[in-house]
């Protein structure tokens, strides 16, 4: 665990946690063998106000993720003279998507057609495609979102075939209390899928996975985005985002 000082600055608080946890990352990279820039860090801002925001931005974070869109939109119009790419990670509403479609530049948690449809149909025609992650199940995962394996894959055949919005990967949220093993199998599984995507010609280059919890296993497994939040921001304190999403 990190020990800030109480009397240092909020910006001096985030460069030493961002160096702490870009460590970590690269680290477990190196440990899988992989190169540690082929882990991009999300920044989960939920539960944080735009100051946290900009400080990370300007010791370059670029990505950051949001789960309540309420919660998210002050914080993306506060922010708005800067070059940032806002993620939305959140559970995904219908009532919810044009407002999603309009504001964020990727979608994390899309599993039904239904959503992909209206998320396409919504994006506005002169901004660039959205980017869009299709969150994958796992068995007897109890987790609220996500498609199964095989609904997954024929939910990415449908998502690239839309327009206006750019097929990047797979997302998973594994449920608390998994043992190590357990989180490893889990996302090796994800990344099975992932490569059998990719095989048949999908051409993606995201799997999003891992956050404060989990993320080295997730790296060893083949992350290509750690969502992280409370290893980076510290814990939550807004109401409005207690609770899972
Ligand atoms: C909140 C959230 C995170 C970040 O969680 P931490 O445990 O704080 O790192 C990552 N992904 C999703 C989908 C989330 O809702």
């Amino acid at each position: 665990m990190l020990i800030i000082p109480q009397n240092s600055s909020l910006a001096d608080d985030l460069a030493a946690r961002l160096r702490a946890l870009r460590a970590r990352i690269g680290a477990a990279a190196r440990a899988a063998g992989r190169n540690e820039d082929c882990v991009t860090l999300l920044a989960v801002s939920k539960g944080h106000g735009a100051e946290a925001v900009r400080a990370l931005a300007q010791l370059g974070v670029e990505h950051f993720g949001e789960s309540y869109l309420q919660e998210a939109l002050p914080k993306l119009d506060a922010l708005s003279g800067m070059e940032l790419s806002w993620h939305f990670i959140g559970r995904l509403q219908a009532n919810k998507t044009r407002t999603i479609a309009e504001r964020f530049a990727w979608v994390h948690g899309v599993d039904r057609l239904r959503i992909a449809e209206r998320l396409a149909a919504q994006r506005p025609q002169l901004a660039p495609p959205l980017n869009v992650c299709v969150q994958v199940k796992l068995a007897d995962d109890d987790t609220k979102g996500g498609a199964s394996a095989a609904e997954a894959a024929a939910l990415a055949g449908a998502i690239a075939a839309l327009p206006r919005l750019r097929l990047r990967g797979l997302m998973c949220m594994l449920p608390e209390g998994l043992s190590v093993a357990q989180q490893r199998e889990r996302f090796g599984a994800v990344h099975k899928l992932y490569e059998q995507l990719n095989r048949a010609g999908a051409a993606l280059d995201t799997l999003s996975m891992g956050m404060s919890g989990d993320f080295e296993t997730a790296i060893a497994a083949g992350s290509t985005m750690v969502r992280v939040g409370t290893a980076l921001l510290g814990s939550r304190t807004d109401p409005l985002s207690m609770g899972s999403p």
